[in-house]
Parts: C-alpha cells; sequence; structure tokens
C-alpha cells in the first residue's frame, strides 16, 4: 500500500502504553463523556498514534474501580473508541509512598496489594488487556505479582525505591518492566546505590522512558540505550491532559497543573513533572534528535516494539486495508507531513 502523501513512508501506527489524558481532556475525572473520550482519541489519532492504553493513576480504590468500569462501557459504546482503546494501564494505587518516589500521586490512597484488589480488577475488566504499574516492596506484593500473572495482567514496575534483591524476586515472579525509568525518584540520589543502578542490573525487564527531552536528560537518555538491550526500550509519553493542546492550566485527577510555553507539566509552585505535554509524534522525534539517529529506528519503540511486548497484534501496514501512519519526512529531518490510517470498515 502506497502512501498517499505524496513522497511519504507508509509505517506501522505509534501505540503508547501510557495515555493520563489528551486535547484537554483528563480520563482521571470520574463520567469522561463518549464525546470527550472520542476528542482525546482523534487528537491522539492526528499524533501518530491510533492505539494506547488509557491509563488510571492512583485514586481511592472504589472511585478507580467505578471509573474503570465506565470508560469500559464507554469505550464499548463505539467501535472508534474500541478500536483506539487497547486496555488499560493502572499505575497505582499499589505504588510506594516514599517522598519523591510517589510523584503526582496522592500516599495517602496507597495501597498494598492484596488477592481481593486482583479478583476485583478482574471482575471490573473482563478480559481486557490491563498492564500495572506496582512498587515490589510493598506488603505481599512478591505474592501479588505472581497471583496477578496468573490471572493475566502484565505487570511493571515503577514508582519504587525497592532494594536490589527485591526488584529481582519481583521479576521472578513475573514483572517484566519498568515504568518510565529516570523518573518517580528524587532530584538527588545516593550516588553509590540509588533505584536507577539498581534496576539497569535487573535481568529481564523492559524498560519505558518519556522521550520528551525533559523527563530524562539527553545524555542520560544515550546512556541508557548503550545500557539496556536493543528491543527492551520502549518510548512512552505519559501524555496528560495538556498535550495536543494549547498552554494553560490543567487537570490530572484532584490536581491543578500549569503548562507554560516550554510545554513542562508543573504542579505550580513545585519543581517536579507531573506528566507531560508531549504527543506520541513529538516523542518519536524527540528521541531521535538525542540519540543522532533517523526517526525510522525511534519509530519502533513507540509502536510495534512496546504493542508486542503486550501481546498485541501488529499487522504490516504494508498490507491491504491495515491500520498505518503515512509520514514525510525533510532531508534535515523534520517531520512534514503525518496520517493515520484506520482500517474500513471498523470491527463493530
Ligand atoms: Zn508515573
Amino acid at each position: 500500500m502506497d502512501s498517499s502523501i505524496p513522497g511519504g513512508s507508509v509505517v506501522p501506527p505509534l501505540f503508547d502504553l501510557q495515555i493520563n489524558g489528551f486535547a484537554g481532556v483528563d480520563f482521571q475525572t470520574p463520567h469522561v463523556r463518549p464525546d470527550e473520550l472520542l476528542r482525546a482519541v482523534r487528537g491522539l489519532r492526528a499524533n501518530g498514534c491510533t492505539r494506547f492504553l488509557l491509563t488510571l493513576i492512583t485514586d481511592r480504590w472504589d472511585s478507580l474501580l467505578a471509573k474503570l468500569r465506565q470508560l469500559r462501557q464507554t469505550r464499548d459504546s463505539s467501535p472508534e473508541l474500541r478500536a483506539a482503546i487497547a486496555g488499560w494501564h493502572l499505575e497505582g494505587p499499589f505504588l510506594s509512598s516514599e517522598p519523591a518516589y510517589h510523584g503526582a500521586h496522592n500516599p495517602a490512597w496507597m495501597l498494598d496489594p492484596t488477592p481481593n484488589h486482583f479478583s476485583e480488577l478482574r471482575v471490573a475488566t473482563g478480559d481486557d488487556l490491563v498492564l500495572l504499574t506496582l512498587a515490589p516492596e510493598r506488603g505481599g506484593a512478591l505474592d501479588a505479582i505472581a497471583l496477578a500473572v496468573s490471572l493475566g495482567f502484565k505487570v511493571s514496575l515503577g514508582h519504587t525505591n525497592a532494594p536490589a534483591t527485591c526488584l529481582r524476586e519481583a521479576a521472578a515472579a513475573g514483572a517484566t518492566g519498568f515504568t518510565h525509568l529516570g523518573n518517580a525518584c528524587p532530584q538527588t540520589l545516593d550516588r553509590h546505590d540509588n533505584i536507577l543502578w539498581r534496576v539497569l542490573e535487573t535481568p529481564g525487564l523492559n524498560i519505558s522512558l518519556i522521550a520528551d527531552q525533559r523527563h530524562v536528560s539527553p545524555p542520560l537518555f544515550r546512556l541508557l540505550h548503550r545500557l539496556i538491550p536493543g528491543d527492551r526500550i520502549f518510548y512512552t509519553t505519559d501524555a496528560m491532559a495538556a498535550a495536543g493542546a494549547p498552554p494553560g492550566r490543567y487537570h490530572l485527577g484532584p490536581l491543578e497543573l500549569e503548562v507554560g510555553p516550554d510545554r513542562i507539566v508543573r504542579e505550580p509552585g513545585k519543581t517536579h513533572f507531573a506528566g507531560s505535554a508531549t504527543t506520541p509524534v513529538e516523542a518519536v522525534f524527540h528521541a531521535a534528535t538525542m540519540l543522532g539517529v533517523s526517526w525510522r529506528e525511534t519509530w519502533q519503540r513507540l509502536s510495534d516494539l512496546p504493542a508486542r511486548w503486550l501481546g498485541l497484534p501488529t499487522p504490516d501496514p504494508a498490507a491491504a486495508n491495515a491500520p498505518r501512519c503515512e509520514v514525510r519526512v525533510s532531508p534535515a529531518g523534520q517531520l512534514e507531513a503525518l496520517r493515520a490510517v484506520l482500517p474500513e470498515p471498523l470491527p463493530a
């Protein structure tokens, strides 16, 4: 299938495993309306991303389940939403409540994971794809990881200050990911022993990085690519409502956040970041800039590589009526044109 953009290339559509909101829509608020969800989905598609994991961050457990049930119902009401929302990413509430490690999450709502939580979560999500980010040092977490994997959940570690042995035990119990390495930790770390060194020494983890040139500094971004095997690095935007929208004030659940012309998302008066305002296609090009490589090399890390890790199908974009992105990039590496194409008709 040729590109309908003159001089364009055909590539797989982008897939982002952590989207908290987009185009002014905050997924964390209760009762997100179908038209709002469609606005976010279309905004993401305009930025090359046709599928994503809708991400819910730490909230009171009952509120989280209620939001999931409602979002699932809304998704099921529309073929367009069903095609876009590949599953759910629960980032919390089983995270570290230590200062700085909890990031923008409210520690008061954090919990130790129990078998009961996971059976309730399974009931709320049916047989949907679910990615759980959790901190393995929480009470009972290692048994909970094994149980979660047996129930078909995918487990990623994150927002954690776990010791090295605990990280290894978590990987042995079935955790296969680490969420946004380099973030959700203090500004200043012990140079001899910190969460970065410990994760880098833990075998078997697939690492996600927020590729916006800010959450992970360009030198660290490059070094991580030298240290981590090639197919084990994924990119995410960790986008919140301000992504794909103008600067201003936005919400991430109960937090009011400020996004200036520099596109950095901050809690007013605080230094740490709270999600990003970067779009998926921007992240691919930010990564290429930081690494000094072609966008073609970084594209797969925000498309087929994370999708395959989660067991999602990754059809050949050149096949007839396959989902695809058409992209034209200038000789200097600037994105000139982008179009994401869905199969027609969408499965009912
Ligand atoms: Zn996070």
